[in-house]
């Protein structure tokens, strides 16, 4: 699972194991504090050892994977871009990721800019002047590639760190 090295990503869902069966007691939840240590002190030693630049890269690569697979997964097909936003809503909201809001839809120029309220990465941080959901980019890249087929770059342009109350998400075609 994790010894083998590779040039491809092996990631594949059943890699997620039984939860029901493994935590029989303590199911499925957690508290968002474990979430946010695990992925905080992955990403600092990430810095740490490859630079931000570097460890960026891999946030979003990461999260990209991680909107590709819970959109194969979890989401059930459709044409329709509003019924696959709709589903997704309520997806992100049982799954307690966060409140999903679309504030613009340009379907034929690719163009979206999408909110997310109580975001499981950032709600909460102290204010540091820096948008810091690079993983949420990549998810929500993931996740609209998946749904269109289509190639984007998503930029978070404001976050609960830069003084917002909630992250946007502007997204665009990849050149
Ligand atoms: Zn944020």
């Amino acid at each position: 699972m994790f010894k083998e090295e590779r040039k491809e990503s092996m990631f594949n869902w059943q890699m997620l194991g039984d939860i029901k069966a493994g935590r029989p007691n303590l199911c499925s939840t957690m508290d968002v504090s474990v979430y946010r240590l695990m992925q905080f002190t992955l990403r600092d030693i990430l810095i740490k050892e490859f630079g931000v630049e570097a460890a960026n890269k891999i946030f979003y690569q990461a999260g990209k994977k991680a909107g590709q697979e819970l959109y194969k997964n979890a989401i059930t097909p459709k044409k329709n871009f509003n019924e696959f936003i709709v589903e997704l809503q309520e997806l992100l909201k049982n799954l307690k990721i966060g409140i999903l809001r679309v504030e613009k839809t340009d379907m034929e120029g690719l163009n979206f800019t999408l909110t997310v309220a109580e975001d499981l990465d950032c709600s909460g941080l102290p204010v540091c002047d820096e948008e810091i959901c690079t993983y949420d980019e990549g998810f929500i890249d993931g996740l609209l590639s998946e749904h269109t087929g289509k190639k984007f770059i998503v930029k978070e342009v404001d976050c609960w760190c830069s003084g917002d109350r909630v992250c946007r998400f502007v997204v665009k075609p990849a050149e």
